[in-house]
């Protein structure tokens, strides 16, 4: 089966809009795509697998990494601009990003 990809062109994280649209694999490498192009990124060399599994487990291992991150407050920024659904980016779930943005919190 080959890789289905609908995401746009607009920024770094643009390809991960629509996940669900993705073998699981290409999700992971597109991941690991994007966040090496976040300069000193601390996940470069991490399972991206783990940004987006969902189980307690490795969300801690996710935003234990995030933690450390130089690049967080940008990744952070880039997920609430692209209104990211899925995956831990900047140290934050998806549910942690939705309830920010109930805030008034984002990226502009
Ligand atoms: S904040 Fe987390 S997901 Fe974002 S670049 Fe850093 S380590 Fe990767």
């Amino acid at each position: 089966m080959g890789t289905i990809y609908r995401g746009g062109s607009r920024g770094a994280l643009a390809g991960l809009r629509r996940p669900h649209l993705h073998p699981v694999p290409s999700v992971a490498d597109r991941l690991n795509a994007e966040r090496h192009e976040l300069a000193g990124a601390a996940c470069t060399a991490a399972d991206p697998e783990v940004f987006f599994d969902g189980t307690q487990d490795a969300t801690d291992v996710a935003k234990r990494i995030c933690g450390g991150c130089p690049v967080r407050a940008r990744c952070l920024w880039l997920a609430l601009e692209h209104g990211e659904a899925f995956g831990i980016f900047g140290g934050l779930t998806a549910d942690e990003r939705r309830r920010l943005r109930r805030k008034g919190v984002s990226a502009a």
